[in-house]
């Protein structure tokens, strides 16, 4: 599913599936909410949308490490409504949900469209939803922006992160899948929409060349290997 063209037909790929959790002062934003706490208890991982789905470490018990509780997330954005990116979203009640306005109408249709889990996004419908037409500049400072990026579903985005230490960081969301993907401009067949997928990756790459800022291909295993290991953090 991860190239239209016949890429990697027959071939099998390892993946993660992160949220990325942001300081700015003292507030606490979550960008994409993973693959759900559910396969945490299931031995050998639950078999989803093709693949198989294992979690290690719950992402409540991972955010208690630092001493944090769900409820004190004030922010959770989230690149695109698919069920690897959305299923812990049950876990933020008291947050603000900061989503492309074309991603639940979209997500919502009859019959669910691929990828996506409603169960895991029935919750927006009682949530604090800020529903973006455009970019968002999350603290009005310039530090983290969530940039349109369709092309994948109808309201994917990516998130622009200023870090004061390392530098700006781009977290690809799924406009990309795989390093080779970035590398080759392959588009998934699962996209919806290939012309505005090859249209966001020219953005992504206008981004990545005027910010000089680090790729982070979300689901890349290199890329994720190449972050400190949470708790850790790049400051
Ligand atoms: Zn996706």
């Amino acid at each position: 599913m991860f190239s239209d063209t016949g890429a990697y037909e027959g071939r099998s790929v390892k993946l993660p599936t992160p949220g990325c959790l942001i300081r700015h002062d003292a507030q606490w934003m979550i960008w994409d909410t993973g693959n759900g706490d559910r396969p945490a208890s299931v031995p050998g991982g639950e078999i989803r949308f093709g693949g198989r789905f294992t979690q290690p470490r719950t992402l409540a018990g991972q955010l208690a490490e630092p001493g944090l509780r769900p409820s004190d997330i004030d922010y959770v954005g989230i690149s695109h409504l698919h069920q690897d990116h959305t299923a812990n979203i049950p876990l933020f009640k008291d947050a603000a949900f900061l989503i492309s306005a074309a991603e639940p109408a979209w997500a919502r249709g009859n019959p669910t469209p691929f990828g996506v889990e409603a169960p895991s996004i029935a919750p927006l419908n009682a949530a604090r939803l800020e529903p973006l037409e455009g970019d968002r500049d999350v603290f009005g400072d310039g530090t983290v922006q969530i940039l349109r990026a369709p092309g994948h579903t109808p309201g994917s985005a990516m998130l622009l992160v200023r870090i004061p230490k390392s530098g700006p960081v781009l977290l690809s969301g799924d406009v990309f899948h795989t390093r080779e993907n970035y590398e080759k401009n392959l588009v998934p067949g699962v996209n919806t929409n290939r012309a505005e997928s090859l249209a966001s990756s020219q953005r992504f790459r206008g981004v990545v060349a005027n910010t000089d800022a680090r790729v982070v291909i979300q689901h890349a295993p290199e890329d994720f290997a190449s972050l400190p290991a949470f708790p850790e953090y790049p400051d």
